[in-house]
Order: structure tokens, then sequence, then C-alpha cells
């Protein structure tokens, strides 16, 4: 067996054994509950830009059931999240110019969606990053780990 078909065997049977790979760009989807789609994510630091699409797949609207995507070390999530609902929607709940927050996406609603790209040189190997939704409440269950390998 030659070494790209056995690498194309390997990726298959990872896929079938629901392993995540690591990616540049990342589809991520939410609804009218608080969860997304994915709780982990794997990225690459030579990734140099990682992509992050957005899709709100219910119908409320973003007032109601608003969701975002916020990165922050997962140290920083409490805090960040709670100057987030300070900041209000105007802000995409995220407090404005905070260095804590590595990257965010706008908050959308149903039937939207949206997309945030960031450079990856901010990452480091090994360090614990959890994304999560900033909408008022939604923290605590709409989050997901980020690991950079
Ligand atoms: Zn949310």
């Amino acid at each position: 067996m030659n070494v790209v078909l056995k690498g194309a065997v390997l990726f298959f049977l990872s896929l079938a054994a629901g392993v995540t790979h690591a990616a540049c760009s990342f589809d991520i989807e939410v609804g009218d509950y608080l969860r997304f789609s994915s709780t982990e994510m794997v990225v690459e630091k030579g990734c140099g830009s990682v992509t992050v699409n957005l899709k709100h797949s219910g119908q409320l609207p973003e007032k109601i059931m608003g969701h975002n995507w916020v990165l922050t070390k997962s140290s920083d999530v409490q805090p960040v999240a709670t100057a987030g609902m300070s900041a209000g929607l105007a802000s995409e709940y995220v407090p404005q110019g905070d260095e804590r927050v590595i990257a965010f996406s706008e908050v959308i609603g149903g039937g939207e969606t949206t997309s945030v790209s960031f450079s990856s040189e901010r990452l480091v190997v090994g360090r614990g990053y959890t994304f999560f939704c900033s909408f008022p409440g939604h923290s605590y269950s709409m989050r997901g780990t980020l690991k950079v390998i």
C-alpha cells in the first residue's frame, strides 16, 4: 500500500471513529437552544489564519436567542462573559478593545450566518482555550474547548 493510499484509509477510519482532526476552518451550527454543534476544536499552530463559520439554523431573533462565537484563554471566560453582558448587544456582548478576547464574531439570530477569521500567531501550543457564546446567560452551556497543536 503506498503512502498516499494508506493516509487516505487512516483518514476515513478515524472519521468513522469520530476523531476530531486539526483544521484551519470550522463550520459550527447553533439553533434555538444553548448548544454549539461542536464542543471541541483542534487548530494547527501553523494555520496562519483560522476561520470559524457560524450558522444559526433556528428562527428566533438575535435579541431573544442571539449567538456569537468568542475565543479566550479558558481562565478568561467568566470575566469576559460578565464584561460582555455590560457591553450589550450593540457591542456584540463583547467588551470593546479587551486584550483577553482573542477573536469574536457578531451576534446572529435565526436564519443568519457569520464568520470570523483570526491569526493563529497568538495561540500557544499546550495552553487551554475556550470558545463560548457571550449572549447573557449562554456561556455556561454554550462553550467548548480549542486545542492548539
Ligand atoms: Zn448563545
